[in-house]
C-alpha cells in the first residue's frame, strides 16, 4: 500500500527523522491558512500524488502553469495562485502514465535552502533476504540514469536482521556520501531511524529523494516515497487509515474486496486463470501471439462461484478489454464452480466481447456441459496455445 508524502513524512516524523514543517491543504483557503501558520519567508506548495517526478511534471490544463507540481511560493499570494492553480488540475508525470492523475490535496511546506541533494532509499533486498539501503551523492534527478551511467556513484548495504542496524552501517552511510564531522553525526542517526521505522511500520520501500545538506549544515528529508507491505496491515490500523482510494485502481479495489489476486495491465485481452504460474504463462503467450494481456487475475485454489462471477464481471466491465480468456487447470479448483460462476455472471452483466475457454482437470466434463447447455457464445479450446490463438484471432476479427 502507497501513502502520500506528507503522510510519509508524519511517519517518519514520529521516528524523530528531521522533515520540515508543513501542512496538507485541499482547499485554497486551507493552503493560505497552512501558509500563514509557517510564516515563511519561503514555502514549498507540493502536489500530493502517488507518483513521483511531480517537480518535473506537467499540467494538461494550461491555467494550471507550466512549472510543475512542485513550486517554490515567496508570498502568501503566491501560495494562493500556486494552489488554485494546481487543486483540481490533471499533472502527468513519468511515473503517471499519459492519462496522469488528478490533484485533490497539496501539501504546503517550509522552504529549505539546499546546498546539496542526496539520494537515500531502503528497501527489502530478495536476494539479500535482508533490508537494504541504497546511497548516492547525485540526488534529486532521476536516479535509474546514475545507475545506468555512472553506476559507482550508487552504493548499498544490508543489515544483518540479526544484529539489526549498528554503528558501522552508520559509518558505511557517511562514507557513500562523503559526510564528516557533524554531517556524519547526524546521517548515522538518522539511517538508525529510518531502518526503525522501516521495521516497526513494516515498510516494503522507503525512497528519499532529494535528502538535502542545508545551507546551515542540517540535514533534511526533502522528499519521502514510502510503501508498506500489505500482509502486515493488520497490525496497522494507524497506516490503513491513510489509504486514498482515489489514487487506486477501482477495479483493484473491488478485485481486493473479492480476495482476488488482480493487477491491471495496458493490453486488450482479459485473462481469468487459476495459479499464478499458469496465469504468466498464459499472458506471456497472449504476447507471443501478438496482443497483450489486460490484466494479471488469479482467481486462486478454492475460488467459490460467487468468486468467480464477481472476477468475471470486473473483466466485462473493463471497457479496453476485447475479448476474454479463461484458462483453468482444476485441481483443487472446481471446473464446474468455474462454469457456474461465469454462466451466472454473464446472466447479470451480458457478454459483448469474444470469449474462450480452455477448461481442463477436476470435474472437467460436468464444467463442459454446464457451458453447452448455458447456450453461451462460447469458443472452446483444446489447450493453452490454441486457447491463445483463438482469442487473438477473435479480438483481431472483432476490431
Ligand atoms: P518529485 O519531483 O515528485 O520528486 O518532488 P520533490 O519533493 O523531490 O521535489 C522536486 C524538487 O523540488 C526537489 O528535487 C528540489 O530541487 C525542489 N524542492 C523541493 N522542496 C524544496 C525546498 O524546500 N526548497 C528548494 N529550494 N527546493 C525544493
Ligand atoms: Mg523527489
Amino acid at each position: 500500500m502507497n501513502i502520500h508524502e506528507y503522510q510519509a513524512k508524519a511517519v517518519l516524523r514520529a521516528f524523530s527523522a528531521p522533515v520540515a514543517n508543513g501542512f496538507p491543504a485541499f482547499t485554497p483557503e486551507e493552503a493560505v491558512e497552512a501558509a500563514k501558520k509557517l510564516g515563511g519567508p519561503l514555502w514549498v506548495v507540493k502536489t500530493q500524488i502517488h507518483a513521483g517526478g511531480r517537480g518535473k511534471g506537467k499540467f494538461k490544463e494550461p491555467e494550471a502553469g507550466d512549472k510543475g507540481g512542485v513550486r517554490l511560493a515567496r508570498s502568501i499570494e503566491e501560495v494562493e495562485t500556486f494552489a488554485r492553480q494546481m487543486l483540481g488540475a490533471t499533472l502527468v508525470t513519468v511515473q503517471t502514465g499519459p492519462a496522469g492523475k488528478q490533484v485533490h490535496r497539496l501539501y504546503i511546506e517550509d522552504g529549505a535552502n539546499i546546498d546539496k541533494e542526496f539520494y537515500l532509499s531502503a528497501l527489502v533486498d530478495r536476494v539479500t533476504s535482508r533490508i537494504s539501503f541504497v546511497l548516492s551523492t547525485e540526488g534529486g534527478v532521476n536516479i535509474e540514469d546514475v545507475a545506468h551511467n555512472t553506476p559507482e556513484k550508487i552504493h548499498s548495504f544490508s543489515v544483518d536482521p540479526a544484529t539489526g542496524i549498528m554503528p558501522h552501517h552508520g559509518r558505511a552511510a557517511a562514507k557513500a556520501l562523503g559526510l564528516t564531522g557533524e554531517g556524519a553525526k547526524q546521517i548515522e542517526s538518522l539511517v538508525t531511524r529510518l531502518y526503525t521505522a522501516f521495521v516497526n511500520k513494516d515498510m516494503s520501500m522507503l525512497e528519499i529523494n532529494p535528502l538535502i545538506v542545508q545551507s546551515n549544515g542540517q540535514l533534511r528529508v526533502l522528499d519521502a516515497k514510502v510503501s508498506f507491505d500489505s500482509n502486515a496491515l493488520y497490525r496497522h490500523p494507524d497506516i490503513v487509515a491513510l489509504r486514498d482510494e482515489t489514487e487506486e485502481d477501482a477495479k483493484e479495489i473491488e478485485a481486493s474486496k473479492h480476495d482476488l489476486n488482480y493487477i491491471t495491465l495496458d493490453g486488450t485481452i482479459g485473462c481469468m486463470v487459476n495459479g499464478a504460474g499458469l496465469a504468466m504463462a498464459t499472458m506471456d503467450i497472449i504476447k507471443l501471439y501478438g496482443e497483450s494481456p489486460a490484466n494479471f487475475l488469479d482467481v486462486g485454489g478454492g475460488a467459490t462461484k460467487e468468486k468467480v462471477t464477481a472476477a468475471f464481471k470486473i473483466l466485462t466491465a473493463d471497457s479496453n478489454v476485447k475479448g476474454i480468456l479463461i484458462n483453468i487447470f482444476g485441481g483443487i479448483m472446481r471446473c464446474d464452480v468455474i462454469a457456474e460462476g461465469v454462466i451466472a455472471a454473464v446472466k447479470d452483466v451480458g457478454l459483448k466481447v469474444p470469449l474462450v475457454v480452455r477448461l481442463e482437470g477436476t470435474n472437467v466434463d460436468l464444467g463442459k456441459k454446464y457451458i453447452r447447455e448455458s447456450g453461451l457464445n462460447v469458443i472452446s479450446a483444446d489447450d493453452l496455445d490454441d486457447a491463445a490463438q483463438k482469442i487473438v484471432n477473435a479480438v483481431r476479427a472483432a476490431a
